[in-house]
């Protein structure tokens, strides 16, 4: 039972969080792992990291893909280092987001946009562009005051039941409640969506992206599971438990981002008509299999296959002779890296844009990151691209490393190597 995890003390009466019925053993197990952003100065390299194990299961009564063990959430989100506003392709994202939604719902100098987990203002900024009157709710102190300074109104809490009051009284009801990114890491989800619908104007619409469980499935992309990740939504999940919340789905829409996301419409029961591809994407998941278990279980040894060739095509590389490096040091990174057991006896280092990481470790594998001109500098045979959802973005920006010689892998949805005029 190596990797069925019953082993592990309680895990077999854990309860679903959506539904509270009882959950299966999870169909995947990545072993216990540091918080994926649990960034090392390098001073504590030497000092024993706190792990936690990271599997998940699947909710057949109400179709929740979660974590089967939790972590508490102020262990997570009190110090964060993901600064959203150092990516391109994320900003350019919001920004279209925040024109598509001032259109649909006609916002102007009336209305008021309420945020939860803005972030540093990132997408907010547009809004108040506009003219529209905003509020975001960001529970990293660090990162809500640097919101502060950027001028977008935001509070220091977490978005639920206890801020509703405060949210109320300081900003009133929201004509649109926008939370990307944020569904999946709250394990309180039924309470979090009520505390949304009690934010709402009575014809107000609360629209939440989230990487998209299918992409997962049909991707690989198993490096998006960590410990912040308490979810991985299907449209059919969110259905029900939008249902239980006193909301309903009026719309969907897939997007790029991260790999391939769901951006989906809430609303107070029978506001709008809801639109036929609601129930075209729920018929669509359960003929592919999203309503199964057996279709997690598979997909749980294709993953196990996927380590397995990804860590034997650096291996091969290495006693080659080549060097090798990795390119960003995202969240799903450390998932990737930690779960491979890939450290610096395969990788020298990483770079990465955000200062705010320069200079630290990556949790478990210890890589150092450096400022990206290091790339160029140091010139590794092959860089390994952590953040493969973004590789376009890098390769662009790394001609140079290129037109050198380098070389980048791309890990997902399975190992490639790219090069210059490839
Ligand atoms: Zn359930």
């Amino acid at each position: 039972m190596r990797n069925g995890g019953r082993l592990r003390a309680g895990r077999d009466d854990r309860l679903c969080l959506g539904c509270g019925s009882s959950l299966p053993p999870p169909f995947l197990d990545l072993g216990s792992t540091p918080l994926a952003n649990a960034y090392l100065r390098p001073e504590r390299a030497k000092l024993p990291e706190e792990t936690f194990p990271l599997a998940v299961a699947y909710c057949a009564n109400c179709h929740l893909v979660q974590l089967a063990d939790r972590v508490l959430p102020d262990r997570m989100f009190g110090e964060y280092l993901y600064f959203s506003s150092y990516s391109d392709s994320f900003l350019n994202h919001a920004c279209r987001m925040v024109n598509e939604m001032i259109q649909r719902f006609g916002l102007d100098g009336t209305s008021r946009v309420l945020e939860i987990a803005s972030n540093d203002g990132y997408l907010l900024q547009y809004f108040l562009r506009r003219g529209v009157r905003v509020l975001g709710v960001e529970p990293a102190r660090n990162i809500a005051a640097e919101a502060t300074r950027n001028g977008i109104p935001t509070l220091t809490c977490f978005f639920g039941p206890e801020a509703v009051s405060e949210i109320q009284a300081r900003f009133g009801f929201a004509d649109l409640i926008i939370g990307n990114n944020v569904l999946a890491h709250v394990p309180t989800v039924n309470d979090f969506l009520s505390a949304a619908a009690a934010c709402l104007k009575p014809d107000g619409a609360a629209v939440f992206e989230f990487p998209y469980v299918k992409e997962l499935l049909d991707k690989s992309e198993f490096d998006t599971i960590y410990h912040e990740h308490v979810f991985y939504y299907s449209l059919s999940a969110v259905e029900i438990l939008a249902r239980r919340t006193g909301l309903e789905v009026f719309d969907v829409e897939r997007q790029p981002i991260h790999g391939g996301s769901l951006r989906v419409f809430l609303q107070r029961p029978g506001r709008r008509p809801s639109a036929v591809r609601v129930e075209t994407m729920l018929r669509q998941e359960r003929d592919e299999g999203l309503t199964d278990a057996e279709h997690f279980v598979s997909f749980g040894l294709q993953v196990e296959a996927l380590k397995r060739q990804l860590v034997s095509m650096l291996q091969q590389l290495k006693f080659s002779g080549n060097r090798l490096a990795a390119y960003g040091a995202p969240a799903k990174g450390n998932t990737l890296l930690n779960y491979c057991c890939i450290g610096s006896e395969l990788l020298e280092f990483t770079v990465d844009r955000s200062p705010h990481k320069q200079g630290m470790l990556l949790p478990g594998s210890h890589l150092p990151i450096l400022p990206p001109e290091e790339l160029t500098a140091r010139r590794p045979d092959y860089a390994l691209i952590l953040p493969w959802n973004i590789a376009g973005e890098i390769v662009d920006q790394q001609l140079e490393y290129l037109r050198a010689g380098g070389r980048f892998i791309v890990p997902i949805p399975e190992p490639r190597i790219l090069e210059h005029g490839a």
